[in-house]
C-alpha cells in the first residue's frame, strides 16, 4: 500500500488527484505548532529507511488514521513548540546514505538511528531542511537553500540543483519553500501548484528528467508550501503480529549449547546455571532430543530446531558444521521445517553467514540487550551498538529471518533508555523480539555488584512498567513480541539461581494486563461525558485476552472499582472471538 501524507489544508482538487495515486492520510493541525503551518506533515513525521517516525504528541486524529489502515509506525518524543527552532526536529532530509539537517535540533531518535546506521551526517544551518529540499531520490536533490547546496555539492555521491529561493506561497509568511510543495510518488516528482511559473522551471524540469523521473504539477493554482508530500510504501505482507496470532502452531525443539563458544562474561550472565548444562550437547544427544520431541508432535505442527543458550556462531567452525549438518539432514527429510539459532552481533560476518546459508538456517536471533553504548559498556557486553547495525544489515542482505533480544534494567538503564532501545530496535525491522527483565543470578558479576550496592535490580512493578512501554513500541510497529520474561525452570526461580530482581513466572501476563488497563482507561476517557449517566459498562474482548483484561489477581477490576467507582455489578466483561486479539470494545449504557 502506498500512503501519501498531505496537509489537510492542501488544495482540494490536488487531494482528490492524490487519492487516485495512493491512500491519502490528511494530516490535521497540531495545537503545539504555529497555526499557519501546524498541519504540515514534515513537522511531525519523518520517513527513515522506510520507517514512519511520528511524534508521539501529534494529533490523535493522525494516529487514528494510521491505526485504521493498520500501518506500522514508531513514535518518538520531542517537546515541539510554535516557534523556530522548536518546530524543526522532524524536518530533516534523510536518504539511504545521508542525514542533512541542523543536527543540534534533529530529533534524537532520528539522529541516533542515522548515526548508528552509518549515514553521512551533514550539518547545515537550515533547520527546515526538508522544506527547503526537493528530494528526488537518494542521489538527487533540488534546494533553494544556499547553505544546503554548499554543504552537499562536495559530496561525491549526491547531485544537487540549486534554485532561487521564493516563488512559493505560504499563507501568513512572505514566502514558502519549494521542498514544502513537493514529494515523489513512484517515479513521478509531484508539485503542489504551478511549477511552470517558477523562474528555474526549465532547469528543474531537465534535472528531474536526467534523474530518470517524471514531473507532475498543477497549473490551476500557484506553488504553495504544504509541508511536503510524504510518501510511505507499506509492506503489505506484514500484519500486526503477536505470539498468539503468529506463533501458536509453532514448536521449537531447543538444543542448548550452553556457554560454549563465548569468551565473554556479561555481568548478568551465568550461562552454565541458566542452561543447567556445562557441556555442549553431543550430536547423539541432539538426535535424542529431536527424536523425543518429534514423537509427541503431529504432522501438521511447524517444527523449528533452535540452537539456544550461547553464541552459536562463536563456537569452533567444525562444531558448528556438525550441528548444522545434522539440522540440515532433518530439514531435508522434512522432520523439522526450520532452523534457528542465537548469537552475538559481533559474531556475524559474511563467512559465518555463508556457512549458515549453506545449511539452510532460517532465523538468527541476536542478543542485542540494549542499543545504548553506555549500557553495553557497563554490562561488559564486549560489543557496541554499531556491531548490531552491521550484523542486522548483513543478516537482512543474506535474507535470514531476524530476531532481537532486549533486556530491561541493565546497569545504567532508565525507562527512557529502555524505551529508546526498543524504538531503535523497531527501526531495524526485526521479525520478532524477546524482552527479558534483568535478574541477578548467583555467581555473576551482577550478584557481586548488588551485594556491594553498586547495582539495584528493578522492582517487579518498575520492570513491568518499562516493559509495557517497550511492548507498546513493538505493537505500534507490528513486530511480534514472542516472549516477555524468562521461562521459569527448575533453576530460574526465586530462591534458586535467581538471587534478586523482577522475576515472575507470569511476567508477560503482568505486562499485558497493564496494557489492557491502559486501553480501558483510554476508552473510558473517550466516553467520559456519557459515564455519569450510564448504569452499566460492558468490556468486550477476545477470549484469549480475558485473564489479561481482568488482571493478575483481579488487579484491573480492583483498580477500576477504586479509581472510577465502577462496581462489579455495573461492569460486565464479555468475550467475543470476533474482537481482534489485543483490542477491546467498551460500551457504556
Ligand atoms: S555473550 Fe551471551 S553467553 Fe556470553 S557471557 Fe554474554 S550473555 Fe553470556
Amino acid at each position: 500500500m502506498k500512503v501519501i501524507f498531505i496537509s489537510e489544508l492542501a488544495d482540494k482538487g490536488f487531494i482528490e488527484h492524490m487519492k487516485g495515486l495512493g491512500t491519502v492520510i490528511l494530516v490535521p493541525g497540531d495545537p503545539r505548532l504555529d497555526p499557519r503551518i501546524s498541519s504540515h506533515p514534515d513537522l511531525v513525521v519523518t520517513i527513515v529507511d522506510n520507517n514512519l517516525i511520528i511524534d508521539e504528541g501529534a494529533s490523535p486524529r493522525l494516529f487514528a488514521q494510521l491505526d485504521a489502515l493498520e500501518l506500522p509506525y514508531v513514535r518518538s518524543s520531542q517537546p515541539l513548540k510554535n516557534e523556530y527552532p522548536y518546530d524543526i526536529a522532524y524536518n530533516a532530509v534523510v536518504t539511504k546514505y545521508h542525514l542533512i539537517h541542523n543536527l543540534a535540533y534533529t530529533n534524537p531518535l532520528i539522529l541516533q538511528h542515522c548515526k548508528n546506521s552509518g549515514k553521512t551526517l551533514v550539518n547545515v544551518k537550515q533547520g527546515y531542511g526538508k522544506c527547503s529540499t526537493v528530494l528526488l531520490d537518494d542521489r538527487h536533490l533540488i534546494s533553494s537553500d544556499s547553505g544546503i547546496c554548499r554543504s552537499v555539492r562536495d559530496l561525491a555521491d549526491i547531485s544537487i540543483l540549486p534554485v532561487q529561493p521564493g516563488f512559493v506561497e505560504l499563507e501568513g509568511f512572505d514566502y514558502g519553500f519549494l521542498g514544502g510543495c513537493s514529494g515523489v510518488i513512484d517515479d513521478t516528482v509531484v508539485f503542489h501548484g504551478d511549477l511552470s511559473r517558477h523562474p528555474d522551471f526549465h532547469k528543474i524540469k531537465e534535472f528531474i528528467k536526467a534523474a530518470g523521473k517524471k514531473l507532475l504539477y498543477f497549473t490551476d493554482f500557484p506553488l504553495r508550501d504544504i509541508g511536503s508530500i510524504l510518501v510511505y510504501q507499506a509492506d503489505d505482507t506484514k500484519s500486526k503480529g503477536s505470539e498468539t496470532t503468529e506463533y501458536k502452531k509453532h514448536v521449537n525443539i531447543p538444543i542448548f549449547i550452553s556457554h560454549e563458544g563465548c569468551p565473554n562474561d556479561c555481568v548478568f550472565c551465568n550461562q552454565r546455571k541458566i542452561t543447567a548444562k556445562t557441556q555442549a550437547m553431543s550430536i547423539d544427544e541432539v538426535k535424542e532430543q529431536i527424536k523425543s520431541y518429534c514423537s509427541t508432535l503431529d504432522q501438521e505442527t511447524f517444527t523449528e530446531l533452535a540452537y539456544f543458550g550461547g553464541s552459536f556462531t562463536g563456537i569452533a567452525a567444525s562444531l558448528q558444521e556438525s550441528y548444522l549438518s545434522l539440522a540440515y539432514e532433518y530439514k531435508q527429510a522434512g522432520t523439522i521445517h526450520a532452523i534457528r539459532l542465537s548469537t552475538r552481533p559481533d559474531y556475524i560476518s559474511t563467512e559465518i553467514l555463508e556457512r549458515l546459508k549453506k545449511y539452510s538456517v532460517d532465523i538468527i536471533e541476536l542478543g542485542v540487550q540494549s542499543l545504548d553504548d553506555n549500557i553495553l559498556a557497563a554490562t561488559k557486553r564486549g560489543h557496541q551498538v554499531s556491531d548490531v547495525y552491521k550484523a542486522v544489515n548483513l543478516i537482512k542482505t543474506y535474507g535470514f529471518g531476524l530476531g532481537i533480544q532486549l533486556m530491561v534494567g541493565l546497569p545504567g538503564d532508565t525507562k527512557e533508555t529502555a524505551v529508546q532501545s526498543a524504538r531503535l530496535a523497531a527501526l531495524l525491522q526485526p521479525d520478532f523480539v524477546r524482552i527479558y527483565p534483568t535478574l541477578v543470578i548467583r555467581e555473576t558479576e551482577l550478584a557481586s555488584l548488588s551485594l556491594c550496592g553498586e547495582y539495584s535490580p528493578l522492582s517487579l512493578d518498575t520492570a513491568v512498567d518499562w516493559t509495557r512501554e517497550m511492548y507498546q513500541v513493538f505493537l505500534d510497529s507490528h513486530i511480534a513480541v514472542i516472549r516477555m520474561g524468562l521461562q521459569p525452570t527448575e533453576l530460574i526461580a526465586e530462591g534458586k539461581e535467581v538471587l534478586y530482581g523482577p522475576f515472575h513466572p507470569a511476567f508477560r501476563q503482568l505486562v499485558e494486563s497493564e496494557y489492557f488497563y491502559d486501553l480501558i482507561k483510554k476508552e473510558l476517557s473517550l466516553q467520559k461525558d456519557k459515564l455519569p449517566a450510564c448504569s452499566r459498562i460492558k468490556i468486550i474482548c477476545n477470549p484469549a485476552d480475558l485473564s489479561q483484561v481482568i488482571g493478575h489477581k483481579r488487579k484491573n477490576i480492583i483498580r477500576l472499582e477504586k479509581e472510577y467507582g465502577i462496581m462489579k455489578m455495573q461492569m460486565q466483561i464479555i468475550t467475543d472471538s470476533r474482537i481482534k486479539p489485543l483490542t477491546l470494545e467498551l460500551i457504556s449504557e
